[in-house]
């Protein structure tokens, strides 16, 4: 369903024939080429294709959808005030309001040139404000299912001139529940219109999803076995299951790493492992879908500070946490799944930074490291665990030298002004169970 044709030509944005106030701004965000799932969506999409993308956060894959969206919508840019000419003409569903606000702030910065409105609604907040923006008129509408119902309850006029719509992250979507918001928005949405389905997986839900709502769409799948793989240093250690947890420690503190994201395949497991790495006295925090929204925050807070060393997670608590130079990723457990192995190691070594990812593979896992293999189509050499560096002698009491509290100082100002990662909590709950 991919045509190469029309992707390889294009190698700069104004080669993708994208307005040049679109390609004025990107360039002031400092984006000198477009990503690899940008340079096969945009012309597809300006051609008008319902598009089934498969791209994860940290692709590119908003302005992949953002930019030729915004170029299709440019020639009804008006500076009327009248709100009659400013009707819903994009829709942008993201399934949690940090990336629906992510999202937003995207198409403003990429809309900064041109006379185009956008606004941004989701649930846990009072919705005067959002009507109010609603009520005067956007061209681009940003929005989490549920609250955009909230609003469409009464104005069935709201979505009646959408000519675009896009689902991000529309597997998170049908995980968090919102398959039927979204058969009810679907519903109040013209029947002509071009639709965009972002997701990271394309399984089986979704793409029941995609035969009823998308209109003989191209597919587009960017190289994603190898995009994580080839910046991110995979190291795999050979361990007893049993000693999984003393391997742990020793990769921790022999690398000397910060923080790590350590991955295990169940909500059990991940307790477990917090449980018992917190008896050996290390910072650890769990996330996963059974935790309350204020212990994610709270784990997820203290990670960002630094003060949880190690936040340890299943793939869907994961998923959607936006992580920005993490250092390192651990798979305490190969995951079932190759393509979580790739979703996971893609969580460091973001955006062509270099990042560490490190397995921990005991027999019983032989066969999925074999699976991930092939699914990256490349050999991962098995490493010695690193050996600790002896304790240091033992240090008589002394007042200490002044050199020596410089030094201290400085690392711990490093420590608490400079947060290792930067991190956004998906939440628990779908919007629509949200009081609002
Ligand atoms: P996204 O996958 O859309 O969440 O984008 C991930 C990050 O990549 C965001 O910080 C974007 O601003 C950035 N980005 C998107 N496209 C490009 C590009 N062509 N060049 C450089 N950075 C980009």
């Amino acid at each position: 369903m991919t045509e190469p044709s029309a992707l390889e030509a294009a190698i700069t944005f104004a080669e993708l024939k994208l307005a040049p106030e679109l390609v004025r701004a990107v360039s002031e965000l400092g984006y000198s080429v477009p990503t690899p799932i940008q340079k096969e969506a945009i012309p597809l999409v300006l051609a008008g294709r319902d598009l089934l993308a498969q791209a994860q956060t940290g692709t590119g894959k908003t302005a992949a959808f953002a930019l030729p969206l915004l170029h299709q919508i440019k020639p009804h840019a008006n500076t009327s005030t009248s709100p009659a000419r400013h009707p819903v003409r994009a829709l942008v569903l993201a399934p949690t309001r940090e990336l629906a606000i992510q999202v937003h702030e995207s198409v403003v910065a990429y809309a900064k040139h041109l006379p185009l409105r956008s606004t941004v609604v989701y649930g846990g907040v009072n919705m005067n404000e959002q009507e109010a923006a609603l009520r005067a008129g956007v061209e681009v509408l940003v929005a989490t299912p549920g609250r955009l119902l909230d609003h469409a309850g009464n104005k069935m006029t709201l979505l009646n001139q959408v000519q675009f719509l896009v689902l991000d992250e529309a597997d998170r979507m049908l995980d968090m529940g919102f398959l039927p918001d979204l058969k009810r928005i679907l519903a109040l949405l013209p029947k002509t219109r071009q639709t965009l389905l972002f997701s990271a997986t394309f399984d089986e839900p979704i793409t029941r999803l995609a035969n009823s709502f998308l209109r003989d769409p191209l597919k587009v799948e960017v190289a994603r076995k190898n995009t994580a793989a080839e910046t991110v240093e995979q190291v795999v250690h050979k361990v007893a299951e049993d000693d999984k947890i003393d391997a742990l420690i020793r990769v921790v503190r022999a690398r000397e790493l910060p923080q790590a994201l350590v991955f295990t395949r169940t909500k059990i497991a991940a307790d477990k492992l917090a449980r018992r790495l917190q008896r050996r006295g290390l910072e650890v925090a769990a996330i996963h879908g059974d935790k309350t929204q204020i212990d994610r925050l709270q784990a997820l807070e203290g990670f960002k500070q630094g003060k949880i060393k190690l936040l340890v997670a299943t793939d869907i608590a994961a998923r959607g946490i936006d992580i920005a130079e993490l250092p390192c990723v651990v798979n305490f457990e190969l995951p079932y799944s190759p393509e979580d192995y790739v979703h996971r190691i893609g969580r460091t070594g973001r955006a062509g930074a270099s990042g560490l990812a490190i397995s921990l593979v005991s027999s019983e896992e032989d066969k999925l490291l074999a699976g991930v293999e092939r699914f990256i189509s490349r050999d991962l050499a098995i490493t010695p665990l690193p050996s600790l560096a002896p304790p240091p002698p033992p240090v008589r009491a002394a007042a200490p030298t002044p050199a020596a509290v410089t030094a201290d100082a400085g690392y711990r100002r490093g420590r608490q002004t400079q947060p290792v990662c930067a991190l956004f909590l998906p939440p628990v709950k779908p919007e629509s169970e949200t009081p609002s």
